[in-house]
This record gives structure tokens, sequence and C-alpha cells, in this order.
């Protein structure tokens, strides 16, 4: 499905089969001498006829074309070297990038699934999850010559279009926005988001992911945006939206301290099963397992901002972290 959504610029729309997101928004830049595709979907049939046949009906020219990626996550990067012209690039942020190369180079015990047993993530769901989660099956296979880091304020040129790169750390470590300045246009990836909530979880060698969000939704709040073009569904007020995310995570964090303070000693594993989530399931043990990882991770981003603020503290008793306020 393709639709326009400002001059020169289509957004197609590449289904996302069995993911709460629904469907990535892809957006296509017409230029004068080349075009800019942002954001691809997951490495995976379904979501390469639906863009080829985007691009076919917009009559985009594969020669002509470089890739833009706001971030790492497979539901964007994930076909990059498949849609990029040869010859051309694939842009992307380069702490993303330089994240996504070590992981895709990475042979031993992947960090983050140690921390999450550390944190009471049953070990043989772990093992389960990684099977399943597409972060690591559909994606890219290798960051090769034709991906060019971008570092905070670098500026991409497409027709009349000049994308400003807005380095925002906090949904990714690299995460990413494009702004376009002369006509009010924001590419907001998944940084903002306006009928879901885009998830903050931890990141192995990050200490406040959260903390670091949040500055970065209040970097950009100033921006007199006139339209936003978002990762995934619809857009919305950019300024509104921002505000209600502020305080949408003000709230969360709360709710988490009041399940520490309520019962001390818990894991993290055990607090996400206390907190609320827009889940459709009777109890914390029918959770579908990789919804249950996505919400500890965002369980664990909003810990790790209490602990870091002298909140609340963690205690390792027979190799588990538990928790308890301070
Ligand atoms: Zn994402």
């Amino acid at each position: 499905m393709v639709e326009q959504v400002a001059e020169n610029i289509y957004r197609i729309g590449v289904p996302l089969p069995g993911n709460p997101l629904k469907e990535l928004n892809s957006y296509f830049i017409r230029g004068t001498d080349s075009d800019l595709l942002i954001d691809t979907g997951f490495r995976r049939q379904t979501c390469q006829q639906a863009l080829e046949e985007g691009l076919a009906e917009l009559g985009s020219d594969p020669a002509r074309r470089d890739v833009l990626l706001t971030h790492l996550h497979s539901d964007h990067a994930g076909m990059a070297d498949l849609f990029v012209g040869p010859g051309r690039h694939v842009y992307m942020g380069k702490v993303d990038m330089e994240r996504l190369d070590t992981f895709l180079r990475r042979r031993g015990p992947d960090p983050r699934e140690l921390r999450f047993i550390s944190e009471g993530f049953p070990t043989d769901l772990v093992r389960a999850v990684s099977e399943v989660n597409p972060a690591s099956q559909e994606t890219v296979p290798c960051i090769d010559g034709s991906f060019q880091g971008l570092e905070d304020g670098d500026v991409l040129r497409t027709g009349e279009y000049e994308l400003k790169t807005l380095l925002v750390p906090g949904h990714t470590p690299g995460n990413c926005m494009f702004w376009v300045e002369e006509q009010g246009i924001m590419f907001s990836g998944d940084h903002i988001l306006f009928d879901i909530t885009p998830n903050i979880t931890e990141w192995s060698g990050v200490d406040d992911a959260l903390g670091a969000y949040l500055d970065s939704l209040r970097k950009v709040k100033g921006y007199p945006v006139k339209l936003t073009l978002p990762g995934h569904r619809k857009t919305g007020d950019y300024r509104a939206r921002i505000e209600h995310l502020l305080s949408h995570h003000q709230k969360r964090l709360e709710e988490a301290l009041s399940v520490v303070r309520a019962a001390p000693g818990l894991t993290a594993y055990e607090i996400a099963g206390k907190m609320t989530w827009k889940i459709r399931a009777n109890s914390w043990e029918d959770f579908p397992m990789v919804q249950k990882w996505f919400a500890v991770g965002e369980c664990l981003s909003h810990l790790d901002y209490l602990r870091r603020r002298d909140k609340v503290r963690r205690e390792e008793k027979d190799g588990l972290w538990r928790y308890e306020a301070i």
C-alpha cells in the first residue's frame, strides 16, 4: 500500500505479521539524481514482497536508490542490503551501526541474555525466545562497505529535501531522527510513535536507557514540526505526544517503585509480572514469551533509572538480583 504524504514523499506500508506494531512505515523520497528509502522491514518474504510492490508502483529505479535507517532494529534495518542500489549507500547513525556490527559478529553468549537470567528470567525461556526473536533471525547478514555512519548534525540531501541527523538515544543507543527544517517535516522513527508507546528497554553497556530517552524527548520538544512521519502507524500532534510520553514514563516509574515498595526482594522478572501491560493475557504465566521478554526489558529500564537516582537498590541472592526501595 502506497500513499503520498508530502511533495515527492511516499509512505509504503510494510506488513509485520504477528507483531503488535502491525506495519512498518517505509518512506520513499523521490530526488533528482538519487532517491532515498527510509527503513525497510524484517528480512522476511512478506515484507520483501510488499516493499518491492510499493517501490514498483512508484517506478523506483534500484540503481538510483540510497537507503537510510533510523535505527538498528530488524523491522527497520532487516532488508537494507536488498534494497540499496549497486554502488550506493546505506546510511545510519554511527553508534547503532557499530552496535549492529558487534551484534552480527558475536559468537559467544549474548550479554543481554546473561543479564535477563541474572534478573530472574527463566533460563529455558531465554533460550526459547532467542530462537524465535526476529532481532537475530531476520536482519541484514553483515555491515559491508555500502554502510556509512552518520553523526549528530550530519546532513543528507535528496531533491528539495535536506535531512539533518538528530541523535536521540533511548529506544536504541544510537537511534536517530531526521529533521527537514525548511518543510517542517520530522522523520521520527521509533523515537516518537503516536498510537503505541515506543519500547524502552535496557541495553548492555548503557547505564540508563530510560534517562537517555527522556532527555532525548526533551531535547527535541521545541522543534517547529508541521508533519511527523513515524516508523509505525499513524501521525499526530508532535509536541502533545512528547508531553504525553514524558508523563507516561513518570507514571510507569511510580508504578515500578510502588511494586518494589509493596514487595521487597522480588526479581525484575517478578516485578514486571506485577506491572500493568496492554497485552491480552489472563496472567503473567500466560504472557506470550516474546512479549514477556519485551516487558522485562522495559521494566529493567525503569528499575535502572530508579537505581541511578537512589530510589531503589538491588542485592544479589543465590545468583539473582533482588530489588528493594531505599
Ligand atoms: Zn524500533
